[in-house]
């Protein structure tokens, strides 16, 4: 087949079984398989694809077709400029947690100049606490997961990324930091899906993501008590506590956070204008 006609194919498959931009998704997933970037497409649409790219690029419309995620099939998803590594272990890094990160990276250069500790807790595949290493070299980060094939994937990201210069930590939450271990921030993205949104939730990320990256447990609060009644016995003073919230938390959460002791709250909007971030800091 040609590159015009297997990207016919495609996107017939793709608007047949109901995804939408199926002309793009087709272009998508063929660039990878040929390793090529989609303009070479159109200089290109009469080049002949061999039977080995044809078959693999057959197997990606099918999946997505049943509407796994791109990032799943492609197994990479860009976050902050980089190209993470991603399977099914791992929920796949949001564009709406980029703000967050970057808010880290200039509270960190204005606060700490030369270096800090930070912790990324329930990490997935790192994206955030190998992003804040990648643009705050003198940061000494530290990640920690309760699923070691999560953190297998951290691992291989931590090693691409940022050549493996980051601390590994497995168990829940906090169980696997020594104590004594103090940071001056504390990062997560934790898993904060209530029951009754997860119903609600897209079939591509309830069929396919990590259920226990997504579970906070009956409200979707669970996570944000454990992390917020334990952080100060590893934050330094004034160390700052930065969580990623779901869609309407932000009250439940603010509270948790003042009734904890936590003062200075702030909070940073997604792309769509949504608090998605609380920080708050802590005199310990
Ligand atoms: N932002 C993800 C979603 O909406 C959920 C992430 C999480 O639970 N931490 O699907």
């Amino acid at each position: 087949m040609t590159i015009k006609e297997i990207l016919d194919f495609g996107r017939q498959a793709l608007a047949q079984a109901g995804i939408e931009h199926p002309g793009f998704e087709a272009e998508i997933l063929l660039s990878r398989i040929l390793d090529t970037d989609r303009v070479y497409f159109y200089t290109h649409s009469q080049e002949a694809v061999d039977l080995k790219r044809e078959a693999h690029y057959r197997s990606a419309i099918k999946r997505r077709c049943q509407s796994e995620p791109v990032a799943y099939i492609q197994e990479k998803k860009e976050f902050m400029g980089m190209e993470f590594f991603v399977n099914r272990d791992v929920l796949i890094p949001r564009p709406d947690t980029e703000p967050m990160v970057e808010y880290l990276l200039k509270y960190l250069q204005l606060n700490y100049p030369k270096g800090a500790k930070i912790l990324d807790l329930c990490t997935g595949s790192g994206a955030i606490g190998i992003s804040i290493k990648k643009y705050f070299k003198q940061a000494d980060v530290s990640l920690s997961d309760i699923s070691e094939a999560a953190l297998a994937v951290a691992q291989t990201n931590a090693n691409q990324l940022a050549n493996g210069d980051l601390t590994l930590y497995h168990g829940d939450l906090f169980a696997a930091i020594p104590q004594g271990e103090t940071f001056q921030v504390i990062v997560s993205n934790p898993p904060y899906i209530s029951r009754a949104e997860m119903d609600r939730l897209d079939r591509g990320i309830l069929d396919y993501e990590p259920y226990m990256a997504l579970d906070g447990g009956e409200s979707g609060l669970d996570f944000y008590r454990r992390i917020i009644s334990g952080a100060h016995l590893f934050l330094e003073k004034d160390g700052l506590l930065a969580l990623e919230i779901g869609d309407h938390q932000a009250d439940d959460v603010t509270d948790l956070l003042k009734n904890n002791g936590y003062r200075e709250i702030q909070t940073i909007m997604d792309l769509s204008g949504q608090i998605r971030c609380l920080t708050g800091k802590i005199s310990v």
